[in-house]
C-alpha cells in the first residue's frame, strides 16, 4: 500500500488530501483559503503546513507516504518544479521554486502539474475515463481547459502546453478571448460566455424567464441561473446551452479526428448542467464527423468532482516517482 499527497493550488482555495494509490480514495481532505495576495512565500508556507498537518493527522505511517503532487493553474517548468506564470495570482509567480520549497519543508519528493492536466489524469485513473486508452478531457468553468491521455499516457507536449483546448479557434474573426486571440472556443462556451448569452437575451427583449429569476439584477446571471430556467422549460435558456454544447462539440470533433480518443470527459462547473449540454455535444460530433464511425466514442460527464485535482496530482506524483525509480527500465 502506498499513498501520495495531492494538492490543488487554486486562486481561492488550497485543497489537499492523502490519496490511496491503489483505490483512489482520498483521506484527510482539507481546504483552506489560498490568500494569494500575501504572495508566493506565504502561500507556500501555508501549503507546507497544510500538507504536514494532513500527514500527521492521517495516522498513515510516514514511510508509506511517497510523494506530493501539486496542481497549479498556469504555465509550469515541470522538469524543475517551478511555476513560470500563474495568470490569476498576484505577481504571476515567475520562476518560483515550488517543488524544492515544499520538498524541503516536508522531506518528500514534489512534482508540479498543470491543474487541468491533473484533473484529466485523475479522471482517467479513477473517474469517468477509467479504462480508456486514449482520452480527451474538456473542463468548462470560468475558462476552458483540458488534457489528453494518448495511448495510456498523459500527453504533455512541448513545454507541457498540450491540452490548452479552450483556445482552439473556431472562428478567426470571432469574439476577443482573454488569451489575446479571437474566436477561441472559450469565448463561446465558458461560464462567462454562457452568462453573457443570457444577459444579451434579456437586453434584446427576448421572451425568457432568466431575468425574472434574478429579479432583473443582471449581474446575478450565471450559468446556474440559465440552467434553472432551462429546466423550467425556458426555450431561450435551452437554446443557450445548445449553442454552448455545439461549440464544445465542434472542439470535440476536431480533437477526435486529430487524436482518436475512445472517451471524451466533460468536466468543470458548467458540465453540471448534464444532458442539456452533453446532448448537443454528442449530436454535433455525429453531424460533423463522416470519415469514420463515432458510435463507440463515449462522451461522459466527469465523476470525481472537486476531488479530481487532488487525486490527479497525487497520482501524477506516483507516476513521476516510478519514472525516477532506478529499478524500473524506462521505455
Ligand atoms: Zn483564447
Amino acid at each position: 500500500m502506498e499513498y501520495f499527497l495531492g494538492c490543488d493550488l487554486g486562486g481561492t482555495n488550497l485543497r489537499a488530501g492523502l490519496v490511496n494509490a491503489t483505490s483512489g480514495d482520498v483521506l484527510s481532505l482539507i481546504s483552506v483559503p489560498t490568500i494569494a495576495r500575501e504572495g508566493h512565500a506565504a502561500v507556500m508556507a501555508r501549503m507546507a503546513n497544510l500538507l504536514n498537518d494532513i500527514i500527521r493527522d492521517s495516522g498513515i505511517p510516514t514511510h508509506l507516504i511517497r510523494g506530493i503532487g501539486i496542481g497549479a493553474p498556469g504555465a509550469l517548468d515541470i522538469q524543475n518544479g517551478r511555476t513560470l506564470r500563474l495568470p490569476n495570482f498576484p505577481g504571476n509567480w515567475p520562476n518560483v521554486p515550488v517543488a524544492d520549497t515544499i520538498s524541503a519543508a516536508t522531506n518528500l519528493p514534489v512534482y508540479l502539474i498543470n491543474d487541468v492536466r491533473a484533473i484529466t489524469f485523475g479522471e482517467w485513473r479513477f473517474g469517468a475515463g477509467h479504462g480508456a486508452n486514449t482520452l480527451a478531457c474538456i473542463a468548462i468553468g470560468t475558462g476552458i481547459g483540458g488534457g489528453l491521455i494518448l495511448d495510456q499516457k498523459l500527453h504533455l507536449g512541448y513545454g507541457g502546453k498540450a491540452g490548452e483546448v479552450g483556445h482552439t479557434v473556431l472562428d478567426p474573426h470571432g469574439p476577443r478571448c482573454g488569451c489575446g486571440g479571437q474566436g477561441c472556443v472559450e469565448t463561446y462556451a465558458s461560464g462567462p460566455a454562457i452568462a453573457a448569452m443570457g444577459l444579451k437575451a434579456i437586453t434584446q427583449g427576448l421572451n425568457t424567464s432568466i431575468g425574472a429569476l434574478v429579479d432583473y439584477d443582471l449581474n446575478r446571471i450565471t450559468p446556474k441561473v440559465i440552467y434553472q430556467a432551462a429546466m423550467e422549460g425556458d426555450p431561450v435558456a435551452r437554446e443557450i446551452f445548445d449553442r454552448a454544447g455545439q461549440a464544445i462539440g465542434l472542439l470535440a470533433a476536431n480533437l477526435i479526428v486529430a487524436v482518436g480518443p475512445d472517451t471524451i470527459v466533460i468536466g468543470g462547473g458548467v458540465a453540471q448542467a448534464g444532458e442539456i449540454l452533453l446532448d448537443p455535444i454528442r449530436r454535433t460530433i455525429r453531424n460533423l464527423i463522416k470519415i469514420f464511425s463515432v458510435d463507440e466514442i463515449q462522451v461522459v460527464p466527469a465523476r470525481l468532482g472537486n476531488d479530481a485535482g487532488v487525486i490527479g496530482s497525487a497520482m501524477w506524483a506516483r507516476e513521476r516517482n516510478l519514472l525516477r525509480a532506478p529499478t524500473r527500465v524506462q521505455d
